[in-house]
């Protein structure tokens, strides 16, 4: 007798599902299950925003930043949201990101990464699953994906129409970034420009005269009758922390090239601190994608976790496959990160390590406002180098909280924001990010790090 031949669906071979079997942390709970399936229906329906070609380009460079040939910058906002991806804050961030890649690629000689925090940061992680004010209690805000930040009932709802709504707004602002970079926007002939319409502050001083020496190297260069087709253009990635299987699994789609799972919903996604498990479902299903994938460290990691990580999810040690995003907070980076960079030297393993100065330097200052201090955040960064150096390995990269804005949000910087400054521009309705001359000057700090590597 003959079987019936039942095509193999690659999703099923490749285990795709899963997760399902496995603990999931930091999930929303929906009110109607039925809602949610049909908006995970309608996002496996739409095109992908990403392509798997991209990703794969991504991921040499990545290699190549592992082995000391390339940095990463890696930014955004902490959490983005649907009323800001207007074409003002989405263009000062681009801006700002393009800046900073100037001054790395110029202070240290090194090709720079750029990868948004952008076009799909909308999910967020909480302590805790509710929140109170003033005796009420409501839901914790999980990022514009799920629900609203205004504290009434209805807003806090989880609603699944978010999903969708998270993929459309990432999709306007993908197709504004890809305008920008490949439209004459990036050109490096414009670096005054991208500096136009910035607050005149220290940094920016410092940066306008490192654009004049940039345009004097061009014309100089011209005038050698140089071919500048490589300054037109810029590649400009994007990611997001992976969080919830509602948006990512039906964005995950099997390559036609290869057949194999590519996350569509950017090029590089991440696991957050909160859900690094290795038994749990996040670890599980970034195992099975195909995509360069980064996992965030704090204080608490052993070098157990990070060898059983790099088992799990590259297993075959593919260059440019695995970035940890170390966030120890600088009173501990010198102390809990040599330890992990020496196990992982030490295993022959070469994944990407960068450094997130912000997420282990959180404070709340005295007028109730979540900060960061600029000082401690120079200094996770001037640690991360220390570690790297004394081991022997490679400090690839960083990855920070920012905005084109001109808000106040991050204690310091040569602007000195106090904590008076935070309650007139404290804008982000999550984390603390720096604003454009912090960025800038934190900038200009990594180049002098990286010249030195
Ligand atoms: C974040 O990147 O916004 C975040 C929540 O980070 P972590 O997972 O490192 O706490
Ligand atoms: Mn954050």
């Amino acid at each position: 007798m003959n079987e019936p031949v039942v095509a193999a669906d690659p999703a099923v071979i490749a285990g795709l599902d899963n997760y399902v079997n496995l603990p999931a942390a930091q999930q929303p709970t929906w009110p109607n299950e039925n809602a949610v399936l049909d908006a995970r229906a309608r996002l496996a329906k739409l095109p992908p925003l990403v392509f798997a070609g991209e990703v794969d380009i991504l991921r040499a460079r990545l290699a190549s930043a592992a082995e000391g040939k390339a940095f990463l910058l890696q930014g955004g906002d902490c959490a983005e949201t649907f009323v800001d991806a207007t074409a003002d804050r989405i263009r000062n961030r681009v801006k700002t990101l393009l800046q900073m890649a100037v001054v790395l690629t110029y202070g240290a000689s090194l090709p720079v990464i750029k990868m948004g925090r952008m076009a799909g940061q909308f999910a967020k992680p909480r302590s805790s699953n509710d929140e109170t004010r003033e005796g009420v209690t409501l839901p914790a805000y999980r990022g514009d994906a799920v629900n609203g930040y205004d504290f009434t009932l209805e807003s806090r709802t989880a609603d699944p129409e978010r999903l969708l709504n998270a993929y459309h707004t990432s999709a306007s602002t993908l197709n504004l970034i890809r305008a920008f970079t490949q439209g004459g926007f990036a050109d490096l002939r414009s670096v005054h420009e991208w500096n136009r319409g910035f607050t005149t502050n220290p940094a920016n001083v410092r940066y306008e005269s490192l654009a004049q020496e940039i345009d004097r190297a061009i014309k100089f260069m011209a005038a050698c009758g140089a071919d500048f087709d490589a300054l037109k253009t810029t590649e400009f990635y994007v990611s997001h922390e992976a969080l919830l299987f509602d948006y990512e699994r039906p964005m995950t789609r099997i390559d036609s090239r290869t057949g194999t799972p590519y996350s569509t919903s950017g090029h590089f996604v991440w696991i957050g601190e909160r859900t690094r498990q290795l038994d749990g479902a996040h670890v599980d299903f970034m195992s099975r994608i195909r995509n360069p994938i980064g996992v965030k460290l704090g204080p608490s990691t052993s070098v157990d976790d990070v060898l059983a990580l790099i088992d799990k999810l590259d297993p075959n040690r593919e260059p440019g496959r695995l970035t940890f995003i170390s966030r120890m907070g600088a009173p501990k980076i010198r102390e809990a990160l040599p330890k992990l960079v020496e196990a992982v030297r030490d295993s022959g393993a070469n994944p990407l390590w960068i450094t997130d100065p912000m997420h282990g330097n959180g404070i709340t200052t005295k007028n109730g406002y979540k900060s960061r201090r600029f000082d401690d955040v120079m200094d996770e960064v001037a640690g991360f180098f220390e570690v790297h150096r004394a081991a022997g390995t490679v400090p690839g990269g960083i990855h920070v909280e920012l905005t084109g804005d001109d808000v106040a949000e991050c204690l310091g910087g040569s602007e000195h924001i106090d904590e008076s400054t935070l309650e007139e521009r404290y804008e982000s309705l999550c984390d603390p990010r720096l604003n454009h001359s912090q960025s800038l000057e934190l900038a200009f700090l990594v180049a002098e790090a990286l010249a030195k590597r």
